[in-house]
């Protein structure tokens, strides 16, 4: 079988993203996630099973399954503009991982084509699996959202022992990482808390960076549409001022941040 015949369960493509790795990108959300993560911004990745969910009052079904042939004349169409910006592929999800064959195909896809590849993952997966797919990625963006694995658990529900091992061994690789955290009020956004997580970005070797994510609300409505509560309701993004102040102590780490991804 060719890597071509590969398949997969993705619920969108979106084309001309500029916040998901360098340049004008096409975005890739895989269907499925490890986590639960409190803030998420995608609820409907979260299962892996096609769903239907109300949005704008109509119904629409979430998840499609697509081969890596089908999926990449869409990957190709902007190509001129990936090549002129510096741009390319991300996978993003959902969790990339919980598809990692699909994933492993679809990116030598993109390589063999030239295309530069990026992730969007918190690699909280066991490594053989990110070893599989890392000689095919560009870029890696992971997320670190706490240091305190039992905090990580009551907002994710998962401990984060495995995400940070893997972290260790994806800068230790070589791949070029970059880690984002996402700053939620009353999750993760003290001095403290995002000191600890400056810190432990600025020792992986070779990591260079860190982003700052402003916790927004955006996906709220979806909670309502697949009929779920969003536990963060009274929860308001965090202040300009806030962000800035977060981003100085960051910096103390020596590693270069920045708010936004
Ligand atoms: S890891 Fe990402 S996709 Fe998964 S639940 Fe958390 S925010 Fe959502």
């Amino acid at each position: 079988m060719s890597i071509y015949d590969t398949k997969g369960r993705i619920f969108n493509i979106q084309r001309f993203s500029i916040h998901d790795g360098p340049g004008i990108r096409t975005i890739v959300f895989f269907k499925g996630c490890y986590m639960r993560c409190a803030w998420c911004c995608n609820p409907e990745s979260q299962s892996y099973d096609i769903q239907t969910m109300i949005e704008n009052g109509k119904k629409k079904t979430v998840g499609y399954d697509v081969t890596v042939s089908e999926i990449m004349p869409e990957l190709l169409a902007d190509e001129n503009f990936y090549r002129r910006s510096g741009g390319g592929i991300t996978l993003s999800g959902g969790e990339f991982l919980a598809q990692h064959e699909f994933a492993r195909d679809l990116l030598i896809a993109c390589k063999e084509n030239g295309l530069h590849t990026a992730v969007e993952s918190t690699a909280n997966a066991p490594y053989e699996k990110i070893q599989e797919v890392l000689p095919y990625i560009d870029l890696f963006l992971m997320d670190i959202k706490h240091m305190d694995s039992q905090k990580h658990a009551r907002f994710t529900g998962v401990g984060n022992d495995i995400i940070l091992q893997n972290a260790k061994r994806i800068a230790n690789s070589g791949t070029e990482l970059i880690i984002r955290t996402p700053v939620v009020p009353g999750v993760n956004d003290t001095a403290q808390e995002i000191r600890e997580i400056a810190k432990f970005a600025a020792s992986l070797p070779g990591v260079e960076q860190l982003h700052l994510l402003p916790y927004h609300r955006l996906g709220q409505d979806k909670y309502s549409g697949l009929n779920r509560e969003y536990s963060l309701s009274g929860i308001e993004p965090p202040e300009k001022e806030k962000m800035e102040y977060l981003l100085s102590v960051a910096e103390e780490s020596g590693i270069k941040c920045q708010i936004g991804g």
